[in-house]
């Protein structure tokens, strides 16, 4: 589904990613698992065109990764996207978060104006729902709890019903036991939603629950590549 051939993105005299070959197959639950400053993020937003490669190319279903705006605008429908800090609105609601990315709605207009598509508000709700926030809806994001906020991220990833999901350090500012159940939900939505997962970890004691393939990036270059199951049956 996306291939990766010769991937080099440096910045000045740096290489942050060294001629990386790899591709993703559909519906496979993928874990880039390296320490801070190996590469992953960079990874990532190359693959959703938010950062351009110094060299190389991406293919999606066969297909260049497209570097023109409309293109890029077409690419990120079918791309969910989850961040290390959620990157909620802070002032809005959580249902207005989770609609805000919808083309048919302006959630800067004052409430009696905002026109929902009645199929989003529903979609919207059943995806609150499954992250277990429909009772808090109305309440300012700004008043929840990390793991909430990123409960709502993912439920604002879902209502563009995407292909691909890709999750940048997901769980890197929340504590254990929240993280567990935030990777547990995104487990849960990969394989209810057939999505290709991709997410950046660099909690290796993570990785292999919550994933079907590892991939161990260091110092930008690839260094591991392994089906989970392969540990789980080791350990
Ligand atoms: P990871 O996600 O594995 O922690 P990153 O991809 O975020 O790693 O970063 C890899 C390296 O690239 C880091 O050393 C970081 O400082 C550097 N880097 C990332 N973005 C930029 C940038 N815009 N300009 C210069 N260096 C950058
Ligand atoms: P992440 O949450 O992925 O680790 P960072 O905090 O490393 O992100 O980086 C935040 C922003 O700063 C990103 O846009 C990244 O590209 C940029 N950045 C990271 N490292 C550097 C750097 N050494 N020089 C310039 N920009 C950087």
């Amino acid at each position: 589904m996306i291939k990766v051939e010769d991937l080099v993105k440096s910045y000045g005299q740096e290489t942050i990613l060294n001629n990386i070959n790899c591709s993703f197959e559909s519906n496979d639950a993928v874990v880039l698992l390296g320490p801070s400053g190996a590469g992953k993020s960079t990874l990532l937003r190359c693959l959703n065109g938010l950062i351009e490669a110094t060299s190389g190319s991406i293919y999606i279903d066969g297909k260049k990764l497209p570097t023109d705006k409309k293109g890029i605008r077409l690419l990120r429908k079918n791309i969910g996207m989850i961040f290390q800090n959620f990157n909620l609105v802070k002032r809005l609601t959580v249902l207005d978060n989770v609609l805000c990315g919808r083309l048919s709605y302006n959630p800067t207009l004052p409430s009696f104006f905002k026109v929902y598509k009645k199929e989003d508000y529903e979609l919207a709700l059943y995806y609150l729902e499954k992250v277990g926030l429909v009772d808090k809806r109305n309440q300012r994001a700004d008043n929840l709890s990390g793991g909430q906020m990123q409960r709502v991220a993912i439920a604002r990833a879902l209502v563009q019903r995407p292909t691909l999901l890709l999750a940048d350090e997901p769980v890197a500012s929340l504590d254990p036991k929240t993280s567990h159940a935030i990777m547990d939900l995104l487990m849960e939505v990969y394989e209810e939603e057939k999505l290709t997962m991709i997410i950046t970890l660099h909690q290796i004691d993570l990785a292999p629950k919550y994933s079907k393939r590892i991939l161990g990036l260091n110092s930008g270059n690839i260094v591991a590549d392994y089906r989970s199951d392969q540990v789980k049956a080791s350990d």
